[in-house]
């Protein structure tokens, strides 16, 4: 995956190296330890018929993967043959498991913690920043890699083709100024700060007509479209349901997710924008790439300025809304903090254009197990897992049919099974919900095996399942998995 060195002279000169070169780093180690799976099974395969094979094969993984496999896998090998499709699925459930203990253990992107963001946040007249990216998995890196936003400082709650649930976000944005209320935090609730809720939706540059957004039939427009539809309903649901001048601050984002350059629709006064008038970062880098660091700073909010929409005699003002964030203040902090995230996206695109020769070579799916449940903080990488948020199948069915039709061609053409790792996040101060989670993952899997019989009997739908306390900060808890020995499994 190294490619040779750019000229620093082709990069911006806002980006940040030093943060590229550890991004890079970990972004590369955790995608080589799951690529390195079937090699590794493969050379273990071409040594079973061996006398002290077990031994060998132990002495292969502890090498290359630095752990260890199951015995219950391997002991039955001299009698009914290698069950290759157990150990990859095992293989995958520990690499993810030791990514994620890692990831909890040790902060190894160093988001945990985002004072500094939150600071600037509320300066900017924000005082939480809720992000809704599409589900798919080419954006699960949107907060990390993207946006360089510190993961512990934003609300990230994905939602298939980015159409978040107006209740859901409601009930948080309750929340978030009852804390405010009673406890201060993060800020005094008669401090004028607004919830920020942001849609991310994506299209593709390389190849637009199929690789878009699949909830939306790659039709971009559509995406921006509903994103904002979403956005400016969630608007209405909170100036109608609570008086005294309530609001949120919305902002609508493109991503194109094969250079990761986002495109920003610049808000105007009101708080509304332009489906079809956006800020390109990637002409932004062009443009501002010969100055100096100051200079390029200075370009950059002129172009944010530049790209709010002009003032419509009546336009937006003529659908009543909005009135409450029409104070200069938090116009100014909209657009300082849109400055913000264009210098960091810029980063992420000398990200790309270095390390993935401008444009991704996996432009479609390629993600290394599904995701399930409700959870997963710690994936912060492009492409490693389809996510299907949900608390009941039914209620996912959809998203999951869609994950099970990716990964028949990523890995059951390829004869290797379906990984699925269904979690469930749980509060611990609630008295319970630790065993309502463990409940609810049994409930989903359970569900997994009735609606994909036939994949589960052909040992081609494996599933681990795990639970985290999220009020501890602790690492996941793994409770179960079809992969353990007959007696206490699913199988
Ligand atoms: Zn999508």
């Amino acid at each position: 995956m190294n490619r040779p060195a750019k000229a620093p002279a082709d990069l911006h000169p806002l980006t940040d190296t030093t943060a590229n070169e550890r991004l890079y780093r970990y972004e590369s180690s955790v995608k080589q330890a799951f690529d390195n799976i079937v090699p590794v099974l493969k050379q273990i395969a071409s040594e079973r018929c061996d006398p002290d094979f077990v031994d060998r094969a132990q002495q292969i993984t502890a090498q290359e993967f630095g752990f260890e496999l199951p015995a219950h896998i391997l002991d039955t090998a001299w009698a009914t043959g290698l069950d290759m499709r157990r150990l990859f699925a095992w293989c995958v459930f520990e690499t993810y498991r030791r990514v994620s203990d890692e990831f909890f253990n040790a902060d190894p992107l160093g988001g945990r913690v985002g004072n500094d963001f939150q600071a600037f946040l509320q300066q900017c007249g924000f005082h939480l920043m809720d992000i809704t990216p599409c589900a798919d998995g080419r954006l699960a890196h949107a907060i990390s890699y993207v946006l360089r936003l510190p993961y512990g400082a934003v609300r990230r709650k994905s939602y298939a083709g980015s159409l978040f649930d107006i209740e859901n976000t409601v009930e948080k944005w309750i929340e978030t100024e009852l804390m405010r209320f009673r406890e201060g935090i993060p800020n005094r609730a008669d401090e004028p700060t607004r919830y920020l809720k942001v849609v991310i939706y994506h299209f593709s540059s390389v190849d637009p007509a199929h690789q878009g957004c699949a909830a939306h039939g790659s039709d971009d427009e559509a995406a921006a479209r509903e994103g904002w539809e979403r956005l400016a309903a969630l608007r209405q649901a909170i100036e109608n349901g609570f008086c005294c001048g309530a609001s949120v601050g919305l902002l609508l984002i493109g991503m194109d997710t094969d250079t990761d350059a986002i495109r920003v629709h610049v808000p105007d006064t009101n708080g509304y924008c332009e489906l079809n008038q956006w800020l390109d970062v990637a002409k932004v880098h062009e443009i501002t790439r010969g100055l100096s660091a100051a200079e390029a700073r200075t370009r950059i909010a002129e172009l944010v300025q530049a790209h709010m929409p002009g003032s419509h005699a009546g336009g937006a003002q003529a659908n009543g809304m909005g009135a409450s964030s029409t104070d200069g203040l938090s116009d100014k902090g909209m657009l300082q903090l849109i400055a913000r995230l264009i210098e960091n996206n810029l980063s992420q695109i000398d990200y790309v254009r270095h390390f993935h020769d401008g444009h991704y070579q996996d432009i479609g799916h390629a993600e290394r197990f599904i995701g399930t449940g409700i959870g997963f903080e710690e994936i912060q990488l492009r492409n490693l897992t389809y996510f299907a948020y949900l608390s009941t199948v039914e209620e996912g069915a959809a998203d999951l049919d869609v994950g099970i039709k990716i990964f028949t061609g990523l890995n059951v053409s390829r004869s290797l099974p379906v990984p699925i790792v269904v979690r469930y996040d749980y509060h611990g101060n609630v008295p319970g919900a630790r065993e309502r989670a463990v409940a609810h993952c049994e409930r989903i899997a359970a569900a997994l095996k009735a609606r994909y019989p036939a994949l589960c009997s052909d040992g081609m739908l494996h599933c681990l399942r795990a639970v985290r306390d999220c009020d501890a900060g602790t690492p996941i808890e793994l409770v179960g998995s079809s992969l353990e020995p007959v007696t206490g499994g699913m199988h």
